[in-house]
């Protein structure tokens, strides 16, 4: 072998090494997968979770009154989640579920007391770990740093939380817009937790969906929970025309909010560069089951929450299949190309993950212990206070407010829908992380009983 010969085979497989030595590096680096698209380190996040706001109440769900003009654009130009169910019908184990695509049965969040378990892991715990500078700013204890949902922020910012008859929505904004003005080192998460369609319902003058109205009756703007609930056996349709009046200025009021954040995106340049996420913690009763408020039921109008995913790279488009929130974590790693963690018990929702067909969970385990499955059209609703379970059958389809229970005909579709739900309802349970118990002192228990969810 002449010389020059041999020192082009040696550079050669010096050469393929370096190769396969750096593939190995980026092996490791991606969690042991194999490399998947480029990851946009160049994109923010924008996470937007509005507390206590029912799907059927926005325009871009079909809603009759302009409540949500800036959400609504934001899902014309995003992709349109328009069966999007959240894991619980109340904050802490919905969030929970949003921020770990984890059911809420594993991650132990059963009562008021319950925090987000330190072992969980976050998706600001991820996005942190992969360079994002993450902050919050959130509007409602129950998913506030006692709560141990601050993992994984660097900054977390609970200045927000003011209680029932507090107007927090423009302070959420203005620390918004602070943080987007003096934001430089990029990318960014930023996840803003608004509150003002929460109860207590208070009309906001410039956001009052019916200013002729002549109501005259109980139904105050500011009423406690209480006083509602002392109102309720007797409410009769002028009563709930204005519990919806209220509720829907609280909605218009928050939206403008949001459109004051978004608008700032723009106007920074930052829109086509970040990512969007928007949703709903639950939603919200006003006798749709003959009870006022959230957190007892596992029914639509608690569980079905709007949804949007906003990924700068995919074509908007609307997904009518029914997803989970617990689909959200999933999708925006996709559509940031990063790696996804073991376990997790959503799908994403972006070109690579196939059409949405897997059957969604719902569990409430506070006071009343209810375990709802959607599967397509139909939905099934285990009561465990009985024994045995009492369950219920619902097809959407024909029957969107849930009306007719269809459990009584029995057949082959109750009995699937059954082993689908237990099967699931035994995967989040198998998988139940330690979970965390917080004792909560007197002043803590009084706002709780001010938000009407502790009773004693
Ligand atoms: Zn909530």
């Amino acid at each position: 072998m002449d010389r020059q010969r041999s020192t082009r085979i040696a550079a050669l497989v010096a050469g393929t090494s370096t190769v396969a030595l750096l593939a190995g590096i980026a092996w490791l680096v991606l969690g042991g997968r194999h490399p998947g698209p480029r990851v946009r380190r160049d994109y923010n996040v924008l996470l937007i979770v509005v507390d206590t706001l029912r799907a059927d109440h926005l325009g871009a769900w079909g809603y009759e009154r302009d409540t949500s003009p800036n959400l609504d654009a934001l899902a014309a130009s995003g992709i349109r989640l328009d069966q999007a169910t959240s894991q619980a019908p109340w904050t802490t184990p919905s969030i929970g579920s949003l921020m770990t695509s984890q059911y809420p049965a594993t991650l132990g969040i059963t009562r008021e007391r319950s925090a987000l378990p330190e072992s969980a892991t976050t998706l600001a715990e991820l996005l942190q770990a992969e360079g994002w500078a993450t902050a919050a700013a959130v509007s409602h204890s129950f998913c506030g740093a006692e709560w141990r949902f601050d993992q994984g922020f660097d900054t977390f910012d609970e200045s927000n939380v003011l209680g029932p008859t507090g107007i927090s929505s423009p302070g959420i904004t203005e620390l918004a817009l602070g943080w987007l003005d003096i934001q430089r080192r990029e990318p960014f998460f930023l996840w803003l937790h608004y509150f003002d369609p929460h109860f207590s319902y208070l009309l906001h003058r410039d956001h009052d969906p019916d200013p002729g109205s002549d109501y005259d009756g109980g139904v105050v703007s500011g009423a406690p929970i209480g006083d509602l609930n002392q109102l309720r056996p007797t409410m009769d349709r002028a009563d709930l025309d204005q519990l919806a009046r209220l509720y829907d200025s609280e909605i218009a009021f928050t939206d403008a909010q949001i459109g004051r954040v978004l608008d700032r995106l723009e106007a920074l340049g930052l829109a086509d560069d970040t990512v969007v996420i928007f949703t709903a913690d639950h939603g919200e009763e006003f006798l749709d089951h003959r009870l006022l408020g959230h957190g007892k039921t596992l029914y639509q109008e608690l569980v079905h929450v709007p949804a949007i995913v906003r990924c700068p790279h995919w074509e908007p488009g609307v997904i009518t299949a029914p997803v989970g929130n617990v689909d959200l974590l999933p999708t925006l790693l996709e559509c940031l190309g990063l790696p996804e963690p073991e376990g997790l018990v959503g799908t994403s929702l972006g070109p690579g993950g196939g059409p949405p067909s897997h059957p969604v969970l719902s569990q409430v385990d506070k006071r009343r212990h209810l375990t709802s499955l959607r599967d397509g059209d139909l939905k099934l609703i285990a009561n465990r206070q009985r024994d045995p379970p009492r369950l219920e059958l619902y097809d959407l389809s024909v029957d969107p407010t849930e009306r007719n229970d269809l459990a009584a005909e029995g057949g082959q579709r109750l009995s699937v829908l059954t082993e689908q739900l237990l099967r699931l309802e035994r995967l989040s349970r198998e998988r139940a992380l330690p979970p965390a118990v917080l004792h909560l002192e007197d002043d803590q228990r009084r706002l709780l009983r001010t938000l009407g969810y502790i009773d004693d």
